[in-house]
């Protein structure tokens, strides 16, 4: 049970009447073998419960930006609920900033925080008033070129890297001594060259680090950020003034993907840091945070019907359509990334029954593409459904073009009046046309046309 009593069995209701309802109302079937679900009710509470985490730490009438990381799910409609809610957007590329303003997130609502910003890219979110943190020296040097040419309501600052080390995965542990993010506080000369840059810049306002992500146990993530609150402190004491005047604490808060409890929750995250960092909250600092997993991960589901029942070598084996396509973290690194699956019949109810340890496979052509291996399930038929939980982060809206998979449909849901679930299309089911033009379907010849010398010598031989 998390602290607001919640056992995830709400969570775990909703889900089963959302498959159900899928395959009643056709979203899942033989010919729509595939969907990404996303609760709805549940992305709402997770927001409502991030404000209000912050809220309840925060001095009042602290500025505080809950800027979502776009790259958890790239998805327009998501941004849009997402806004609505109150949270706006971490971008980390030109196509993030698109989506967002697609949304109709305000520049105020954005933050900019890519490693390899381009000078247009940079132009840009300063033309629009984008908040920027730039990574390193050379993009700082591009910003001053920006700044001086003209002026800009853009809040900047710098990003740095308080290099307390990593977590339990090395891909996303974003704070060791190498990681290639921000300036590397602990090297030499770091620290005193990023006093110098706000010394010589009253114009760099703000201060941010990223310490996480999955992986990353609570007490290292309050250590980053209070090691960064230590900076702000210590450069505004050089100038003399509160120069920064907002802190961006990244995002990085891990998932538990083991039950459908939250846990840790926004609430105890909020109160480690007040205790590990209090001056960070008594209101002489505004807050961005980024959160991007922790919001999203635990209301979305992949559902995947069973094409084909076998057993190989004792071992019996559900050929699903759910894949590396669209897991391709757990197929490539299943012993970092596992994830919960549940198997439902062929009316998308839960299955019960004595449980098998099975296979279940996904539809792409190489051995290893396993959304899991040996996992106890009640046996998988052929036209059964197995769900991969908390996919709403990092899986159904990365979709990974191996094989030309189509990327599935997606669609939100929530509880109608009438006690049944409504359904609302998030991305429509790629078509087999968008596939064969993604693929150069419109330079069909394009190869042909190019000629080696040999091949101009002959041809000039047969004139
Ligand atoms: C990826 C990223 C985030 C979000 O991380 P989560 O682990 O999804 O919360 C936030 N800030 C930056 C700069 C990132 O790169």
């Amino acid at each position: 049970m998390d602290e607001y009593g919640n056992t995830g069995e709400g969570r775990a209701a909703r889900r089963d009447e959302a498959v159900r309802s899928a395959v009643e109302q056709g979203l899942l079937g033989p010919d729509s073998p595939i969907v990404g679900l996303l609760d709805v009710t549940g992305i709402r509470e997770s927001a409502a419960e991030l404000r209000a985490a912050f809220a309840e730490v925060t001095a009042p009438g602290t500025p505080v930006l809950h800027a979502f990381a776009v790259k958890a799910t790239p998805l327009v409609p998501v941004l849009r609920l997402l806004r609505e809610e109150g949270i706006g957007a971490e971008v980390a590329s030109p196509g993030e900033l698109a989506l967002a303003r697609a949304a109709g997130l305000s520049p105020a609502q954005t933050v900019l925080d890519s490693p390899a910003k381009t000078p247009a890219e940079l132009r840009e979110a300063l033309a629009l008033g984008i908040a920027v943190n730039a990574d390193n020296p050379q993009e700082l040097d591009r910003i001053d070129g920006l700044v001086r040419s003209a002026v800009s309501r853009s809040p900047l600052g710098i990003r740095v890297n308080p290099q307390v080390g990593g977590g339990s995965i090395g891909a996303t542990s974003t704070a060791t001594a190498t990681s290639k993010f921000g300036v590397a506080l602990r090297d030499e000369g770091a620290r005193e060259w990023v006093v110098r840059a706000y010394l010589d810049r009253p114009w760099l306002s703000r201060l941010h680090a990223h310490t996480g992500s999955q992986g990353i146990p609570l007490p290292l993530m309050a250590q980053g950020v209070a090691e960064t609150y230590a900076l702000a402190e210590e450069i505004n004491r050089r100038i003399g003034r509160p120069q920064i005047d907002t802190i961006d604490i990244g995002g990085g808060l891990p998932v538990n993907f083991a039950s459908d409890v939250t846990a840790p929750t926004y609430g105890e995250y909020a109160r480690a840091l007040r205790e590990a960092v209090p001056g960070l909250f008594d209101g002489r600092y505004g807050l961005v945070t980024e959160f991007g997993r922790s919001l999203l991960a635990k209301h979305g589901t992949i559902v995947a019907r069973v094409e084909y029942a076998k057993s190989a070598g004792g071992r019996a084996v559900a050929v699903t359509h759910a894949g590396v396509q669209v897991a391709t973290r757990t197929v490539y690194v299943p012993g970092s990334w596992p994830l919960r699956i549940t198997a439902y019949d062929g009316k998308g109810r839960p299955k019960s029954g004595p449980e098998v340890v099975q296979d279940v496979a996904g539809p792409a052509c190489f051995a290893g593409d396993l959304l899991a291996e040996g996992r106890a399930l009640p046996l998988l038929d052929q036209g059964d459904y197995a769900a991969a939980l908390d996919t709403g982060a990092y899986y159904f809206a990365h979709h990974y073009a191996y094989n030309s998979l189509a990327r599935p449909g997606i669609y939100g849901f929530a509880p109608d009046r009438a006690g049944g679930v409504r359904f609302a299309t998030v991305r429509d089911p790629q078509t087999l046309a968008s596939i064969v033009a993604e693929s150069g379907g419109g330079h069909a010849g394009a190869l042909t046309t190019l000629h080696g010398p040999g091949a101009v010598d002959t041809q000039r031989r047969v004139k």
